[in-house]
């Protein structure tokens, strides 16, 4: 009599080779197959993925990206914003048009990869999209 097991899952993690969380990252796609685009628009997380069908739907990357696109950002403008200061002594208008687009555009830019980093991570280490057998 052959043993019971549980069902397969529909996707074998083993089939898809490792992708690199920086480069999925980066690259703002799929964790799973490196391939597929994660994002719909700016920031909209697409449901799966459309190479290899991994659920995308329980992502939960919550508010870490603007955590970390603030720290980053913060610590970027504070330290730029001293050295103009120390150096150069400008009014404050001058720090408000030079750092105001600096922060806004920095933001934009770096939201995406970080919750795509996030969401690499969260895929490595908790197998988002696989399930657990029970
Ligand atoms: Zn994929």
């Amino acid at each position: 009599m052959a043993p019971v097991r549980p069902a397969d899952p529909p996707v074998v993690i083993r089939d898809f080779p490792a992708v690199p969380p920086l480069r999925a990252a980066l690259a703002c796609r799929c964790p799973r197959c490196g391939q597929g685009r994660l994002f719909t628009g700016l920031l909209k997380v697409r449901p799966a993925c459309e190479v290899c069908g991994l659920d995308l739907s329980a992502q939960d990357a919550g508010d870490g990206p603007a955590v970390f696109a603030i720290l980053f950002l913060g610590m970027l403008v504070v330290g730029l914003a001293a050295l103009v200061e120390i150096r150069f002594s400008p009014p404050v208008w001058v720090h408000l048009l030079l750092w105001a687009p600096l922060i806004l555009i920095g933001a934009i830019v770096m939201l995406r990869p970080l919750k795509a980093g996030l969401i690499a991570l969260q895929y490595r280490h908790r197998r988002l999209g696989t399930t657990s057998p029970t």
